[in-house]
């Protein structure tokens, strides 16, 4: 199928030009388009933005049938099924939010042929009413929508998506292309074998993989002081009037940060899951329909939402894998312009996740998993050379540094902080004696600087040999310092109460038999937000 003029090419554009009204494809797009058109099965790796909707909408229009559309975002169906009816695309969804009569509507609608797209929710086909839907009408292809949901090594598996491995089966002629915006080589292989999407000299399955590089973006990372004025900084000088997207960790952050930003003259609306779901949407459509405003959000804000202009992405809060920091980075300028993702970070940010880890539902295999994704996402932090390469590298494609994020910017210094690392690893295993009782980095940090506070003194801590030992470094290198230990995995951090403990490394460290480089925890961070400045 490599003829560039073939009759389902033309077709295919005449249906982008005439349907759509864009004049040409993507990189990318036609390539896919013509494969899944002819038959063959794909797994298309492109990053958000690049245009996925496409490569399964138009064969659904070309291809005789119905184009199935598996999908885990509920509460976007309506919305991409009413844009499509405006284009005058024949689409139709079928979810819990409708009722027996809206739900007849369509399967009517289906089984008439009167269907171009059919959008479907992944528990849709565990109930047989469903499938034998299917099987009595025309499906053109299955499209496999945010397809690293059938991954459980990925950071967002869904158990109703193992449902579509038996897709292949019980339809073996129809065409299925699934689509993802988050992949590392490893996701990406489970998925290929969980969906039977191998690619392969004898298999008509192709893997389509665009590059994930979004050189627009300028990657920033800075350490935690006071997140909301490092926040409003960032705003007032660089972003003024821009829309943008501020991510909280939890529903209280976010109220708080949106009333901070609005009483500083920021026009911010709160989104999350605790709101109602009027209030939700009112604000969702002004972020859309506005210009400059700020959403401050949970990640519940932002899958599938297509706004071009979106100058920033802030992170008030550590993401808990790099595939969330990527996916929900990515929001910003999907109209190719200069834009900003800046994360702030901090040790309690680590603590934070860790509690929430353990305490997770699923095994231990899950959390294993969870907590190897927080170490990749610690690591992207603490890395003294390109982010851009960092990530990029992670998702399995090379590149070079990039010029523009704030490691090739600023590069960070680095420093022997073996004796540093050495004089922090010594005071934990002197407080680790003391059993009863665990103790965080704050007091950590407090006996090397040979702070007598209340908590010192009541548990005799300044007689430690260790207390006063750490005068030569200032409170936020030692918070650097502890902040690179728990990245490098030479010390951990106690799920329950935040407690510093070793690990099976920090020995080495400590008999001086390991060197460990750090990178230098200055206030760089202003001086970066000033070159980055536009
Ligand atoms: P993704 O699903 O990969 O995040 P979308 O499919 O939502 O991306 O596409 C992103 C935007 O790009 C949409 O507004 C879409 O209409 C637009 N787009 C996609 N393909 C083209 C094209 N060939 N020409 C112009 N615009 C396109
Ligand atoms: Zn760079």
């Amino acid at each position: 199928t490599a003829a560039s003029d073939g009759p389902a090419v033309s077709e295919a554009l005449r249906t982008l030009r005439r349907v759509f009204g864009y004049e040409s494809f993507r990189d990318g797009q036609q390539e896919i388009i013509e494969h899944v058109v002819a038959g063959g099965d794909a797994l298309v790796l492109m990053p958000t933005g690049g245009g996925k909707s496409l490569c399964y909408q138009i064969p659904s229009l070309v291809r005789k049938g119905t184009g199935v559309v598996i999908s885990p975002l509920i509460a976007l169906m309506q919305d991409q099924v009413d844009a499509l009816r405006a284009l005058g695309v024949q689409a139709g969804f079928l979810n819990s939010t409708q009722d027996l009569d809206e739900r007849r509507v369509v399967e009517a609608q289906f089984l008439a042929g009167e269907l171009d797209l059919l959008y479907l929710a992944p528990e849709r086909l565990r109930v047989p009413a469903t499938v034998q839907l299917l099987d009595r009408g025309t499906v053109s292809l299955f499209a496999i929508d945010e397809a690293h949901c059938v991954a459980q090594w990925g950071h967002d598996f869904r158990p109703d998506y193992l449902t579509l491995s038996g897709l292949h089966e019980r339809w073996p002629e129809v065409p299925r292309i699934a689509l993802t915006a988050t992949a590392t080589p490893a996701t990406r292989d489970e998925i290929a074998a969980r969906l039977d999407l191998r690619a392969g000299p004898d298999s008509n399955t192709r893997h389509f993989v665009a590059s994930f590089d979004r050189p627009n973006i300028q990657y920033r990372i800075e350490p935690k002081s006071d997140a909301k004025k490092q926040l409003l900084r960032l705003l007032t000088t660089e972003h003024a009037g821009d829309a943008g997207i501020v991510y909280c960790l939890s529903r209280n952050s976010v109220d708080k940060t949106a009333e901070f930003l609005t009483s500083n003259g920021i026009e911010a609306v709160p989104y999350h899951a605790g709101l109602d779901a009027a209030t939700r949407a009112a604000n969702q459509s002004r972020f859309l329909r506005e210009d400059g405003l700020v959403v401050v959000a949970t990640i519940a804000f932002g899958m599938g939402i297509d706004k071009p202009d979106v100058r920033f992405v802030a992170h008030l809060d550590l993401p808990k894998s790099v595939e969330g920091y990527y996916q929900e980075t990515g929001r910003a300028g999907r109209d190719g312009l200069p834009s900003t993702a800046w994360l702030a970070y901090g040790l309690q940010d680590v603590v934070n996740l860790r509690k929430m880890i353990e305490g997770s539902e699923g095994d231990d295999a899950h959390r294993r998993r969870m907590s190897l994704h927080l170490d990749a996402m610690l690591a992207l932090c603490e890395a003294a050379t390109c982010r851009r390469v960092r990530l990029l590298d992670y998702f399995g494609q090379g590149s070079e540094p990039c010029g523009n994020c704030d490691t090739c910017l600023s590069p960070p210094e680095s420093w022997d902080g073996t004796v540093a690392a050495q004089k922090v690893l010594s005071t934990v295993v002197r407080l680790d004696r003391e059993r009863r009782q665990k103790f965080g980095a704050g007091h950590v940090i407090d006996i090397l600087l040979g702070k007598k506070n209340a908590k010192v003194i009541q548990f005799d801590h300044d007689t430690l040999s260790v207390f006063g030992i750490g005068t030569d470094l200032r409170e936020a290198e030692w918070r650097g310092v502890v902040r690179q230990l728990l990245a490098q995995g030479l010390m951990a951090v106690e799920s329950n109460y935040g407690a510093l403990v070793l690990t099976d490394t920090s020995a080495e460290v400590l008999r001086g038999q390991r060197e460990v480089m750090m990178r230098r925890e200055p206030e760089r961070a202003k001086a970066t937000a000033a070159k980055g400045a536009k």
